[in-house]
């Protein structure tokens, strides 16, 4: 069986440690094992990136950009490969895979602006003969975290900015579906990347907690759940690195009675079911408002829900396909179980879906609950599933202060053809990225990505400007020339430029 391994110094180690399954979970089955680092091996990648650092930093940003313009391409090319990767080991369809690596290109696209993104900031004049100039240099080693669900889009949300600021990477992907990853990171080094500027470590708690300790690891980006994200910002931030982790979600869609009724059906349908509910953006609370609403809400879905089309990840036209893992549909299939016994009505319950032909895959079927309330589990935790929940409330004010409430501020969105409504929607709630008739408001690789409260930990969102600003430090010069214009006593008095 394959095992697959690290991309250290621009080279796949050999496997020699501890190893775990790779599943497809269409079929169950184990179809590779991947090698879980060693803190030795990931020491390693760290000194190769360090190595690393001196000539990358000090290169043209114009010509880290050729490499990145390089990457692209390439990344266009392999386009089939790396989505049969992805819906092979996530277990999500062709088109939302491809849909997860456009975006993931366009983070390449916007780090290919690296000469005009670091052009830093110039005044002239700032005092009597003096200049004063802000230029942005690179951090140093930085390390990026990743979940597993979104093997491609993530990792790309991350080190090709880092390095395209001079930074040289060490990457730990999830070990669940790693290929892809790999796969891509190698057609980085393909584009001609110089060895050791991006090196990607596969492994668990073993791996990330050699990234947390290494004083050689200047910033560290994570995405994946709140509560390894708080762990990681504790640790990082302790032991004084830059550190974003970006956790988990609940996101609420609010209906409004004057909502476009069936375009709203349709997005929450995307929303709360494409990729199975396994995206940190998915819907997974309907906020109605007013019982009419509710009801008519209620009886558009069902037969739309009932209708899902869901199969193998590798066949083309489904809906959804499998969840990752078989403890991942274990957990979501708990959460319903509690959902029925705190008095939620399931309208729809897809447990003990079976898909012909794939008996033994992870598949569960969409799920909707009504008469939710906030002190119930599945109201108040993430469950990471094909599962949407009615809550019903009587205004928009009540809508705002329940999500206000909410532990987790990621994303949101309104229904609605009242210009007032949005308008008070965007002012009042506390959510990073809110959409007004969008359902997944996913910000374009130009601007940032983030949550509030506990969905974000640290003040830097990912990507975009927040990214340059992330992966660069800031350095101020004042210069005065001509040096000896007259000759000048000492001044004690603080230098006010007057
Ligand atoms: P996870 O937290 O289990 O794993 C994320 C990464 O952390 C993986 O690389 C994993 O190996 C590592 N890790 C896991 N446990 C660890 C531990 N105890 N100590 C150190 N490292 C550890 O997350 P996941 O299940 O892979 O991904 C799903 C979660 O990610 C969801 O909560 C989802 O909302 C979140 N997510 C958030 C965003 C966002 O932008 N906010 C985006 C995607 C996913």
């Amino acid at each position: 069986m394959t095992i697959i391994t690290h991309l250290i110094n621009g080279e796949m180690r050999p496997a020699n440690g501890r190893v775990t399954d790779v599943f497809n979970p269409a079929t169950g089955e184990v179809i590779r094992q991947v090698e879980l680092a060693s803190k030795t091996t990931v020491e390693d990648a760290i000194a190769a990136a360090k190595a690393a650092l001196p000539a990358w930093r000090n290169l043209p940003p114009a010509r880290r950009a050729q490499i990145l313009f390089r990457f692209k391409t390439l990344l266009e090319e392999h386009e089939s490969q790396i989505v049969a990767l992805i819906s092979e080991e996530h277990g999500k369809t062709p088109e939302d895979a491809a849909g997860e690596l456009r975006r993931g290109i366009e983070n390449v696209e916007y780090a290919t602006a690296a000469p005009e993104l670091l052009k830093g900031e110039f005044s002239r004049n700032a005092g009597p003969h003096i200049d004063s100039w802000s230029d942005f240099h690179a951090v140093g080693v930085v390390a990026g975290i990743t979940p597993f669900n979104f093997p491609a889009m993530v990792p790309l949300w991350m080190y090709p900015l880092a390095i395209a600021c001079g930074n040289t990477f060490v990457l730990k992907p999830s070990e669940r579906d790693p290929s892809s990853t790999l796969l891509i990171a190698s057609l980085l080094q393909q584009a001609g990347l110089p060895a050791g500027v991006l090196n990607v470590v596969n492994g668990d708690k073993e791996a990330v907690d050699t990234l947390l300790e290494s004083p050689d690891v200047k910033a560290i980006s994570f995405v994946g759940s709140t509560p390894v994200a708080e762990y990681i910002y504790g640790e990082g931030t302790r032991r004084g690195k830059r550190v974003q982790a970006l956790g988990g979600a609940k996101n609420h869609a609010v209906i409004m009675p004057d909502a476009e009724l069936d375009n709203a059906v349709s997005a929450l349908m995307g929303a709360a079911y494409g990729s199975c509910g396994e995206r940190c953006m998915a819907i997974s609370v309907a906020v109605c408002v007013g019982d009419q609403v509710a009801e008519a809400l209620i009886n558009k879905l069902i037969p739309k829900i009932e209708a899902l089309k869901v199969g193998a990840g590798n066949q083309k036209g489904l809906d959804m396909g499998p969840l990752v893992t078989r403890a991942h549909l274990n957990k979501v299939t708990d959460y319903i179980h509690g959902g029925v016994a705190a008095g939620a009505t399931l309208i729809v319950d897809g447990r003990r879906l079976a898909v012909a032909g794939y008996e033994s895959g992870f598949f569960m079927g969409g799920c909707l609950f009504d008469q939710v309330t906030p002190e119930m589990r599945i109201y108040q935790e993430e469950i990471f599933g094909p599962v949407l929940c009615i809550v019903r409330v009587n205004s928009l004010e009540e809508a705002i202060t329940l999500i206000n409430d909410h532990e987790y501020g990621n994303g949101t969105c309104i229904f609605t053809r009242d210009g007032e409504s949005a308008r008070l929607f965007c002012n009042e709630i506390e959510v990073g990225m809110v959409g007004v008739n969008v359902p997944l408001p996913v910000p374009v690789a130009f601007h940032s990505f983030g949550g509030w409260k506990r969905s974000l930990f640290g003040d830097l969102h990912a990507y975009g400007p927040d990214g340059v600003r992330f992966y660069t430090r800031r350095k101020t010069i004042t210069q005065r020339w001509p040096a000896r214009i007259s000759h000048e006593a000492a001044q004690f008095a603080f230098p006010s430029g007057q």
